[in-house]
């Protein structure tokens, strides 16, 4: 080799180390039952190839050749669907608290434990601390930690005297700052400061479970307000915690997106049974969505001693609700709550989804629908031609069982396989 052919040749190679992305190797994962979205038929043994973080085709093998230099990943037989989204999370168990000093497989264990492992790429913080949060998320963006993309409502807003009997103690333990506001000033002050941070949505505690005589503390309709309109400036969410109909209807009033879950309250607040028809009308004038969170209430339950007839007829009421909204045409988004609850297997929550919803509804719940909801739908879930490679494949078809969703072989964003066999 001449000495210019070699100084080329070493360009090339730093070249091509500098663009490592750019030149890697396609992945082809084959063999595999195909739901491209929870409307389009599904491709029986189906191809996706991926190239650059995303997809470039999508089809049967006879429609998809793969090139001889691809990553394969023989799916043999198992469901591939768009990467899911879980838009009730909470970023606070301890192993994931010290963002910004933690080893890296200490975090990446903690996000797979209660993330990556059922299949999220996508997942909305409802509440943490900002600065821990968007550590973890600069950490993942950066390649050092395998996980789905954060997004992020940060500090979460009580009302004054509201902060939650269940979270008292774990906010002593982690030294954190007092999260209520008491004027709508002071709540708009703040809410500029977390956006201003990177936020991207506001949460707030329409309702708070503070007990006692009390039982549920409503959030003053201005303060409410105050802090969902500075979302709103930068045309970004807010989700509001309600707790019974005083909570949903300061949700409502303050103009608020998404419902961060049903309710259930046994307050003496004396609710109508289940969420009345001029009520889910009302959600649906203001585009309101809803993150079911159904195991909660069990996990709640469970916590408590709850006799199992009575938490029978709580997943009833809630399972009324996730139903009636559904079919009056009201988005309903998946979420768990993981993070605060520790349910971390998925398995009871599409159970007890499958009571109000079909397997294409609670997929959309995973993909399309949160996609559109937040702004990604040109961008995430379905599997398409031109969309990132966020996907999940399962041991299991969830047409014809939808606890099938656990069932995940393998998470994959961005055309990295982020947990699973195929790793
Ligand atoms: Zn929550």
């Amino acid at each position: 080799m001449s000495a210019i052919a070699k100084v080329t040749a070493a360009i090339m190679a730093a070249t091509l180390a500098m663009s490592g992305e750019a030149v890697a190797k396609p992945l082809a994962i084959v063999n595999a039952e195909i739901y491209p979205s929870p409307n389009a038929p599904l491709i029986s043994d189906g191809v996706v190839l991926v190239q650059d973080g995303k997809i470039i085709k999508v089809g049967t093998r006879a429609e998809v050749s793969v090139p001889k230099t691809a990553r394969v990943i023989d799916a043999h037989g198992a469901v591939l669907t768009a990467g899911f989204w879980n838009s009730h999370v909470h970023i606070m168990p301890s192993d994931l608290m010290g963002a910004k000093a933690s080893k890296a497989a200490t975090l990446e264990e903690g996000i797979q434990a209660m993330l990556t492992h059922w299949g999220f790429t996508t997942v909305f913080d409802l509440g943490s601390s900002t600065e821990n949060t968007l550590a973890l998320r600069k950490r993942i963006a950066s390649g050092d930690i395998d996980g789905p993309m954060i997004l992020t409502c940060g500090d979460p807003f009580f009302p004054e005297g509201g902060t939650p009997i269940y979270v008292r103690q774990y906010l002593a333990d982690h030294g954190w700052a007092n999260e209520e506001v008491s004027t709508p000033k002071e709540a708009a002050d703040r809410a500029v400061r977390q956006l201003d941070r990177g936020t991207d949505a506001v949460k707030i505690f329409a309702g708070a479970i503070v007990g006692g005589d009390i039982g549920v503390l409503p959030m003053r309709l201005d303060i409410a307000k105050a802090v969902v309109a500075e979302a709103h400036k930068r045309g970004k969410p807010a989700f509001a915690h309600p707790s019974n109909y005083a909570g949903i209807n300061v949700a409502i009033d303050s103009g608020v997106d998404v419902l961060a879950h049903t309710t259930a309250t046994e307050d003496g607040s004396h609710d109508p049974y289940g969420w009345t028809p001029e009520l889910i009308a009302r959600m649906r004038a203001h585009n309101m969505a809803l993150t079911p969170t159904m195991t909660l209430f069990e996990w709640e339950a469970h916590k408590i001693h709850q006799k199992p007839e009575v938490t029978a007829q709580t997943i009833k009421l809630i399972t009324s609700e996730v139903k009636d909204f559904s079919a009056a045409g009201g988005e309903i988004l998946f979420g768990t709550d993981v993070g605060y609850t520790d349910a971390y297997d998925t398995t009871e929550e599409y159970r007890l989804m499958s009571g109000a919803l079909d397997w294409r509804q609670i997929l959309a719940s995973l993909t399309t629908t949160p996609a559109s909801r937040f702004g990604y739908a040109a961008h995430k879930g379905r599997i398409a031609p031109g969309m990132e490679a966020d996907l999940v494949l399962l041991d299991g078809d969830p047409s014809k069982d939808p606890t099938a969703f656990a069932r995940v072989r393998d998470t994959i964003r961005g055309g990295r396989v982020i947990w699973g066999a195929d790793r």
